[in-house]
């Protein structure tokens, strides 16, 4: 039960409501124990070794336990990529590594197309799990610690998308499928598909949560 437990913390909503951020801010220190400055800034150096592009953000709390703290915008992982907001740095690694050593070689080899773009629903997101009042446990979009990847465009103009593709019956489309979710499964603390639940049933959600889980 343990796991399921940890699973709830991870979800998205399916609304993609806001929750208030009516609430007085928390002390960082007692929302993200064990963040310094250090760890951030090794994690800022390894991104400029991946030859990414990015720009730090400051930290920010919105109030109710939503904040964006350590975070970076990502400005260029090689592939162009939509809605990227706030992501914290790990997140951020994870994801540009994904893109690169995952999803590009994946699309080559299985669609014999390259992915050139990415598009995702979004990153940080002050929201519940499951979108129901302000009451329920925060979603890691909240921290801006998960990503929400709908689709992929390829150089040849087809579009994979998870919402139509996942189960698809080609089998390279299928197999590029799973080939970025197993790529994305070794990179991110959580991974969530429509094998997880209807609210998945049209993006993979990637984060730096709690994990290892992947479905
Ligand atoms: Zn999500």
């Amino acid at each position: 039960m343990a796991v399921v437990a940890a699973l709830t913390l991870a979800a998205c909503s399916g609304d993609r409501g806001r929750r208030s951020s009516a609430r007085k801010p928390t002390p960082a220190a007692q929302l993200m124990p064990g963040i310094t400055s250090a760890p951030i800034r090794q994690c800022l150096g390894r991104l400029a070794e991946q030859g990414v592009d990015f720009q730090p953000l400051p930290d920010r709390d919105f109030g109710g336990g939503c904040l964006a703290y350590g975070s970076v915008k990502l400005l260029d992982v090689g592939t162009p990529t939509t809605n990227l907001g706030a992501m914290t740095c790990p997140l951020a690694s994870a994801f540009s590594g994904w893109v690169r050593f995952g999803v590009v070689p994946a699309s080559r080899a299985w669609l014999g197309s390259e992915v050139v773009k990415v598009e995702t629903f979004g990153t940080y997101n002050c929201r519940t799990i499951n979108g129901i009042g302000a009451t329920g446990r925060l979603s890691e979009h909240a921290r801006s610690n998960a990503v929400d990847v709908a689709a992929f465009i390829l150089a040849d103009g087809r579009r994979i998308s998870v919402k139509t593709d996942y189960r698809s019956a080609d089998p390279g489309v299928r197999g590029f499928i799973k080939a970025v979710h197993q790529s994305a499964c070794k990179r991110f603390a959580t991974v969530l598909s429509p094998d997880y639940n209807a609210a998945h049933n049209d993006h993979f959600h990637l984060d730096m949560g709690r994990g290892p889980f992947c479905r």
